[in-house]
């Protein structure tokens, strides 16, 4: 269902008619993905925050889509890049959760990840941010899965490596300087995104913006150090608000906003055991690393003037896994035929009016199978809090109605027998297809 609001209708119509320099002609759009690290359901203004200040954010909904039902595959940062960047559920990646520097594991050569897939249509590529899928082999870096240009940490920022006393800043294979200023990072990776918008503006191109923060530890550039209302996590937040700005208004200044299609969301939910430090689900129950929906339901803008009606508000289910086939559409190029993934494109739902047909979701944490969604019904049989806590003395199964109940408070599962009965049908269904389609890792195992 969306939601026109006319105002914001009238306001893009004055917005978006003058300013706009000509538009760069490629015959498929670019791409942009901006993806926070651990930022919460709650944490911008326009999902509710009361003082964090987002204009930017705010801004881009106003011209785009919000979602409100939109996951991210997994409740952890590695397991939710594989998702978006493969469409494929963690669980069949053969890691499933985080990856440390030391891991032996990373994102199978095999894989086609969203940058291979539209490199090999022709289109420039860059990441500049948080890799997290693997850097203990070349194969597993950036360079190797798709990106002609990297820099960025290659794991989370509270990551040493063994035996070395700091992080690695890489660029493209090579280590860039050892303990970087975490400081200058999210102005690093703004700088370095905009550069690439510049150099590309007559090329198709994908750019992934995977921030460092606000995952903890907290390092908000001295122009935001001390100026939110909310302490550091706020600083550290609106920073990301400005980086969100500096890339939109190149893209204005590039005359290429109506030809790119910009996405912001974030890999899990907020980290809220570190008090004041983490973020908020707003009103969703628990956060990071919890299949509760805090831990998996993220912010989510969609932006691309002229294409997305400004000011809407999408409350069908989407998910990270549904962003690789939608760019495949929307790039005209198919997608890796001989392997199926979990997405659907969703371009319906973001260029229209249209709605997809009701889908299931599944909640992993890990290998294991936590519940599934399918329309306003959840079905949890497997519970876990990041906080330790159990709700509802313990009972197993719970359901619950999202529409009514986004934040899990009323179990319906005794008035309700038979959605249970048909909700653990589709869990079974899919432990069958995963059993089914056993990861790469296992299938061709790397010497
Ligand atoms: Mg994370």
């Amino acid at each position: 269902m969306v939601y026109i609001i006319s105002l914001f209708l009238a306001l893009f119509n004055i917005s978006y008619s003058a300013p706009f320099a000509q538009a760069a002609v490629t015959e498929t759009p670019n791409f942009v993905i901006l993806f926070a690290d651990d930022m919460g359901y709650g944490d911008a203004g326009c999902y509710g925050h009361p003082t964090i200040r987002t204009p930017n954010l705010d801004r881009m909904a106003v011209e785009g889509m919000k979602f409100t039902n939109f996951y991210s595959a997994s409740p952890a940062c590695t397991a939710s890049r594989y998702a978006l960047l493969t469409g494929k559920y963690p669980v069949r990646s053969g890691f499933g959760w985080v990856l440390y520097p030391k891991s032996e594991l990373g994102i199978h050569p095999k894989e086609v990840t969203i940058a291979e897939n539209l490199k090999d249509a022709g289109y420039a590529t860059a990441c500049y941010g948080k890799w997290h899928l693997g850097s203990t082999r070349e194969e597993y870096l950036p360079n190797q899965n798709g990106f002609d240009d990297y820099t960025g940490l290659p794991y989370s920022n509270d990551m040493i490596p063994p035996r070395q006393q700091e992080i690695a800043l890489l660029e493209n294979g090579d280590t860039l300087e050892m303990g970087p200023d975490q400081s200058l990072l999210t102005g690093l990776y703004t700088r370095k995104a905009t550069e690439f918008i510049k150099a590309h503006k007559n090329d198709p191109f994908f750019l992934y913006l995977p921030y460092a923060m606000p995952h903890i530890p907290l390092y908000p550039g001295k122009e935001f150090a001390g100026t939110s209302l909310r302490g550091l996590y706020g600083d550290v937040i609106e920073e990301i608000d400005w980086s969100v700005g500096e890339i939109l208004n190149t893209l204005k200044e590039q005359g290429l906003a109506e030809n790119t299609l910009v996405i912001f969301t974030s890999d899990n939910g907020p980290w809220i055991i570190k008090d004041t430090l983490g973020g908020s689900a707003g009103l969703l129950r628990d956060g990071k690393g919890s299949t509760w929906e805090g831990g998996m339901r993220e912010p989510m803008i969609a932006w691309w003037p002229g294409h997305i009606t400004p000011g809407s508000v999408q409350m069908q289910q989407a998910s990270t896994l549904d962003i690789f086939p939608t760019l495949a559409v929307l790039a005209k190029i198919g997608y890796n035929p001989t392997e199926p993934i979990d997405g659907s494109d969703m371009t319906g739902i973001l260029t229209g009016n249209a709605a997809l047909p009701v889908r299931t979701f599944f909640y992993h944490k890990d290998s294991e199978l936590h519940g599934v969604r399918k329309g306003p019904w959840k079905l949890l049989t497997t519970t876990n809090s990041q906080t330790g806590k159990e709700y509802f003395d313990g009972k197993l199964p719970l359901l619950f109605n999202l529409d009514i109940d986004p934040s899990e408070k009323y179990d319906l599962s005794d008035q309700y027998p038979g959605i249970v009965s048909e909700l653990a049908v589709e869990m079974e269904k899919h432990r069958d297809y995963l059993e089914a389609h056993p990861d790469y890792h296992t299938r061709f195992p790397l010497n």
